[in-house]
Formats: structure tokens, C-alpha cells, sequence
């Protein structure tokens, strides 16, 4: 198998030591990992997770949606995250061009149940809850360990090669490997499985404000979508704890950054930003007297999508295996719930003693289609002519098919019932299947 990886195997070979066999070993700690390192590990498995960061670091993706809430349940998560100080979302909330808001989606519009509710994460802490708890149901947790390979025999995964603190390098074994590196994709990259969505090369810059204005009771911790004047960019806004809010605006890679570089090729990302907050006064007007908190940081946010989900004894979760455009706040949920699959998957495969691509992957086309959903959705977004105002009064009927779809309920059949209706008012992408 070719590798892409530029890691220098003579100096593994030296530097080697072999070291015990797991069941299962997970690469990196995030949601992805966490999730299905615990679900597996509660089974009596012997599961190693290794997280290349040594301590709880600021990441963005700070807003959940409600159907995270099965996940938490079955990872025993939900008190804890109710006795929490992490804001409680009922809501998301979009303006449009002009700074005209819709009503609130309440997620309780379709469904009564206190998974409705759901929470906005300062991710430094979010991300560490579960790690703690993966360590209290069984899982080896490693940190400051970053697996450089993943080893093969032909097509068939066998272990990991990771780099300690103190730069030795080493050998670890398991029955499988788990791949949870996000947008790092490490399988994925090696084996060259990721093809980017060509109409989704986004770019992102952010920052956390303090203070600001927050509406009112169970608006207070709503995600807002706020449009800029000429639709080239959007803002989101989500409330955090300590009286933090967190900004951050979307645009097209070209249109957000490239074609702002001065005659040296430099960007001024405050500036950039500062431009952006003007052509949307409705935001502006809510962070009148609040103080930024950090500099302005900068990701790509292409969307991707890797060709398989797993192959011989390895599976990929999370932002590791695809990422979606983080208008709907759908990451952190297809993380915890591909985590959650592929460990539903894993146990099965010991059950029957088969690691094969075919059933590590069995969850594959299943999620594949909720992720569709979503992306139509983004899609929708995207056009310029389209606004959910306009669609909702000309189909009012398919507000509830929205909110399911906004509350993340993207795994039944029915679900896809507003397409038709939508594509007579933008283009929607074809399906992508898997493999
Ligand atoms: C601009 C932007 C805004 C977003 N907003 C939202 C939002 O509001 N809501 C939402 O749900 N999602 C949002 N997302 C997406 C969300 O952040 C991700 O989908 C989510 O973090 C994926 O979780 P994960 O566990 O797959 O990956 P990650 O959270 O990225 O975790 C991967 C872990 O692997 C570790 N790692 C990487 N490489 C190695 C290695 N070689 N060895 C060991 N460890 C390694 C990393 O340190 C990291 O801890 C946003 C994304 C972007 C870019």
C-alpha cells in the first residue's frame, strides 16, 4: 500500500520497541474517539486511546444539536451535562441579508422530549468530560502521544507507530484500529481516500467576544446564522459560559481570503473580519460594548468525504472519515454518532470474529444517508436565491421536516420527503454513495 506519509521508516525501525496488544486502539481524543473508545471499552474490551495533545486545548465547533442527546445517553454523559454551566440551546435562529430575523426553530416544535434541549460546549472542557469519562468506563487514555502511521500487512491494519513526548518512537498492536484523527485524517491521507466537495472550499475566521447582548429566557442560548449584506459571507454566533460568545464568519476561500491579500501577499485577518461584522449590522449591533477575547484564528473549512468507511480491521469516525460545512452545526453530532456505530460495528465484529471491511463497515450507507441529508440542506444554503422564509411560505407544510432535520433526526427514511419541494427552488447535488 503506497504511503503518502513522509515519516522516515529507517528511523522507526531503530528506534522500535513492541508493545502490548490491544483490542482496540483509537487515534485521538476528540468526540469521535471518545465515543466509540468508551462504548467499546465498557464491554470488557481492552481499548488504548491515544491523544497527540498533552492537555485540554481551545478547539471551535462549540454548538450541539439535539440528537447528540441518544449518544450522551448510552455514554452515560447526561447528567453531567445537565448539572453543567454550558448554556442550554432550544433554538436556532436565522437573519437574512437585510437583518430580518425568522421566528426561532424551537427543536420542541416537532419534538416534546427533553432531548429538544440541548447545550452550547466551550470544547476545551466539553472534549475533557468525555475523555474522563472513557477513562471511568475502562479505556487507557495516553496523552502527548501522537501516532505518526498506521502499520499494514497488505490491506490489513495491524497496528500503530507513535511518537512519545521524549521523540522515541514505537510500535503498538490491536485487533483494530480506530481512526478519530478529524479533519488530521490519518488513514485517510495515507491510503489517499478524501475527495473534497468542489462547491464547498470555505474558509472561517473566528474569535470569542465577552459580553454582548443575549436575548431573552429560552432564547438566551440560541445559535444565530446571520447573513452579511451581499450574502458572500455569514456569521454565526453561539453563547458560552463565562459570558462568552463566540463569532465566527464563513465565506468562500477565494472570496474571504485569497482575494484579500495585500500587493505582498499578506492578510490582515482582524481587518478582514472587521469588514465582514460591517455588512452585517445586525450582528454588529449585539457586540456593541463587548470585548474580543483572542486574536482572529483561521481554518479552511472544505468540506470532504473520504471513499470507504473502514477496510481489514480499521474504521473511520468522525471528522476522520467526512466534514460537512459547519453552517448546521452538525459536526460534533455525526462525530459522536459515527463513534457510536462503528462501536456497535466493532462489537459485533468480535461477536463473530470477522474484522472485514464489510462488516467493520456494515453502519456505512446508513450514516452515509443522513449525512446527505444535511448536505442538501447546506446546498440550500449556499444558493443565493434561496432564503427558508421564502420556501416555509410557499411550503409551509415542511417546517417540522426542517426542524427534524435541523435537530439532527436524519436517520429515518422519511426524512427526505421536503427535497422534492426543494429542488424546485435551488439545485440540490446528486448522492454520493459510498465506495
Ligand atoms: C469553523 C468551524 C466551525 C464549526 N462549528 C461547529 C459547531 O458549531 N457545531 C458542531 O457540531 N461542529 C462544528 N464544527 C465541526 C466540529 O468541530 C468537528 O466536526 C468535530 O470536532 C469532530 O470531532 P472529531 O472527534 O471527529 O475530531 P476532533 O474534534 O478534531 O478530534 C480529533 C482529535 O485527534 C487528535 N489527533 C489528531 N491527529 C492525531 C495523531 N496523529 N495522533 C494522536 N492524536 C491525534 C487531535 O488532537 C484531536 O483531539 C465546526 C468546524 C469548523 C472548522
Amino acid at each position: 500500500m503506497p504511503l503518502t506519509n513522509d515519516f522516515p521508516t529507517r528511523l522507526i525501525d531503530k528506534q522500535m520497541n513492541t508493545h502490548h496488544n490491544y483490542d482496540l486502539i483509537v487515534i485521538g481524543g476528540g468526540p469521535a474517539g471518545s465515543t466509540v473508545a468508551t462504548l467499546v471499552a465498557e464491554q470488557g474490551y481492552r481499548v488504548l486511546l491515544l491523544e497527540r495533545e498533552a492537555e485540554p486545548k481551545f478547539k471551535i465547533g462549540e454548538s450541539l444539536i439535539p440528537a447528540t442527546y441518544w449518544t450522551f445517553k448510552r455514554l452515560g454523559m447526561l447528567e453531567k451535562l445537565r448539572t453543567s454551566h454550558f448554556p442550554q440551546k432550544y433554538s436556532v435562529q436565522f437573519y437574512s441579508r437585510t437583518g430580518k430575523a425568522s421566528s426561532p426553530f424551537y427543536f420542541f416544535q416537532t419534538n416534546p422530549h427533553e432531548s429538544a434541549v440541548t447545550w452550547q460546549v466551550l470544547r476545551s472542557e466539553f472534549d475533557e468530560m468525555l475523555l474522563d469519562n472513557a477513562k471511568e468506563k475502562g479505556v487507557e487514555v495516553q496523552r502527548g502521544i501522537r501516532v505518526r502511521e498506521v502499520l499494514f500487512e497488505d490491506d490489513t491494519a495491524t497496528g500503530v507507530v507513535v511518537q512519545g513526548v521524549n521523540g522515541t518512537h514505537e510500535t503498538r498492536n490491536a485487533t483494530v484500529i480506530a481512526d478519530s484523527t478529524g479533519q488530521r485524517s490519518l488513514i485517510g491521507r495515507q491510503l489517499g481516500l478524501n475527495t473534497v466537495e468542489p462547491n464547498l472550499k470555505m474558509a472561517s475566521l473566528f474569535t470569542h467576544y465577552e459580553g454582548g447582548y443575549r436575548d431573552e429566557g429560552i432564547d438566551a442560548g440560541a445559535t444565530l446564522i446571520l447573513h452579511t449584506e451581499a450574502k458572500d459571507s455569514w456569521f454565526w454566533s453561539i453563547p458560552l459560559p463565562y459570558n462568552r460568545t463566540s463569532i465566527g464568519v464563513v465565506g468562500e476561500l477565494d472570496y474571504l481570503l485569497q482575494n484579500r491579500r495585500d500587493t505582498n501577499g499578506r492578510l490582515d485577518t482582524q481587518q478582514i473580519f472587521t469588514e465582514e461584522l460591517e455588512r452585517c449590522p445586525a450582528l454588529k449591533g449585539r457586540l456593541e460594548g463587548a470585548k474580543q477575547l483572542f486574536p482572529i484564528q483561521t481554518t479552511k473549512d472544505f468540506s470532504y468525504r473520504a471513499s470507504r468507511i473502514a477496510g481489514n480491521h480499521w474504521v473511520l469516525v468522525g471528522d476522520a472519515f467526512g466534514f460537512l460545512d459547519p453552517v448546521y452545526s452538525t459536526g460534533l453530532f455525526l462525530a459522536l454518532k459515527s463513534g457510536e456505530m462503528a462501536a456497535d460495528a466493532i462489537l459485533e465484529a468480535f461477536e463473530k470474529d470477522d474484522f472485514s471491511e464489510t462488516q467493520l463497515g456494515s453502519f456505512g450507507p446508513t450514516f452515509v444517508d443522513g449525512m446527505e441529508a444535511f448536505r442538501k440542506l447546506v446546498y440550500a444554503f449556499y444558493t443565493k436565491e434561496f432564503s427558508f422564509a421564502r420556501f416555509l411560505s410557499q411550503y409551509p407544510e415542511h417546517q417540522g421536516g426542517i426542524v427534524d432535520i435541523l435537530s439532527g433526526d436524519v436517520f429515518r427514511k422519511d426524512v427526505t420527503h421536503i427535497f422534492p419541494a426543494m429542488a424546485e427552488m435551488c439545485p440540490l447535488p446528486p448522492e454520493v454513495p459510498l465506495g
